[in-house]
């Protein structure tokens, strides 16, 4: 067994809020959520993060991208979101497995701490 939490959420070995599931991806809500709507997609496959992404992924990334607008419409968010991907520790990213933030649902401001 992986002991990648975000691979177990994909394979279904730890449980998650999932909005979306298919064959290449899954979305679920974040536990610690930042705004209104607060959503994470990663792929099922494990990269471990932005930083790993090649030409390659290009169908990946815009599959992903395409099932985050169609989660912003579903949601609501018609005045806007963010979407995020945090890479490495000055970043802030706390799971090396590729995930994508879509936050939502309240005014941002810019630029991020
Ligand atoms: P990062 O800090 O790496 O950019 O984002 C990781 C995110 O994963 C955080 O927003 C955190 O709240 C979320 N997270 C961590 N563990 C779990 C979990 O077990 N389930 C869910 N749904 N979210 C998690
Ligand atoms: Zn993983």
């Amino acid at each position: 067994m992986s002991d990648c939490l975000f691979c177990g959420i994909a394979e279904g070995s730890v449980e998650a809020d999932r909005v979306v599931e298919d064959d290449r991806l899954v979305a679920f809500r974040d536990i610690n959520p930042q705004a209104p709507t607060h959503i994470l997609v990663i792929p099922k496959r494990h990269i471990a993060s932005a930083r790993e992404l090649g030409d390659d992924e290009g169908p990946l990334l815009g599959h992903m991208f395409a099932v985050i607008a169609q989660l912003a419409a579903d949601e609501g968010l018609e005045r806007g979101y963010r979407v995020v991907t945090n890479v490495g520790p000055d970043a802030g990213q706390s799971v090396d497995h590729l995930h994508v933030h879509l936050l939502g649902g309240r005014p941002m401001s810019w630029p991020p701490g």
